[in-house]
């Protein structure tokens, strides 16, 4: 770990942040303006500029943090804070890369347990169908939440107004779906 505060590269974390996104967390300077713009950043336990600055102090324990925050969960990928950059980080590519080490890792934050589910939910259908189902969709986040009756209600209407297909659509081509899911899954466990 460097103490300089010059040096390319502050942290472990911030180091493999660099290699696998390319994102240079040293470049930020603490403008503010990514948390300024942040829809979400109140959601947030912390704003992205604090993320950023955790990441450069380089210590374990801030790396810890950051992993374990709910704020990489509560990100949106809208890329407002990207776009506000002065220093064009993109965050919501770093943020990307930090929610799949955090579940590498099982260190994703209890509190996103939901939006964790979400994530599986949704990515499962598209593995399987090749576009989204929302059906499976729902019924697969009410299994991983046990939400069982929540917006029960709200399926006839949906249904009703077309909404909702009972049977799934299938791409042609789902073995090169399946296939890009093989590969990410491979390069994320090297
Ligand atoms: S990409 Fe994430 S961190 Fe950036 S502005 Fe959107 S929600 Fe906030
Ligand atoms: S806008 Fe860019 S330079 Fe400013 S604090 Fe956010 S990441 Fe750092």
């Amino acid at each position: 770990m460097s103490s300089d505060p010059h040096s390319p590269v502050f942290s472990v974390l911030g180091g493999e942040i660099m290699e696998h996104t390319e994102v240079k967390v040293s470049h930020c300077y603490q403008c503010g303006k990514c948390s300024a713009g942040c829809p979400l950043s109140t959601e947030m336990d912390y704003p992205p500029s604090v993320i950023m600055r955790m990441l450069q102090r380089g210590s374990p324990e801030f790396e810890e943090k950051v992993l374990r925050s709910l704020s990489i969960w509560v990100c949106l990928t809208c890329e407002m804070c990207f776009a506000r950059c002065p220093m064009s980080i993109d965050i919501p590519k770093m943020m990307d890369f930090l929610r799949a080490k955090a579940l590498k890792e099982k260190k994703a934050s209890p509190k996103a347990k939901e939006i964790v589910a979400f994530h599986k939910s949704f990515l499962d259908s598209i593995r399987y169908t090749g576009r989204l189902y929302e059906i499976g969709l729902f019924a697969d986040y009410k299994a991983r939440t046990l939400k069982i009756l929540d917006d029960m209600a709200l399926a006839p209407k949906m249904m009703k107004r077309g909404k909702l297909n009972i049977i799934p659509e299938l791409i042609k081509d789902r073995s090169g779906v399946a296939s890009i899911f093989k590969k990410t899954i491979k390069k994320n466990n090297n």
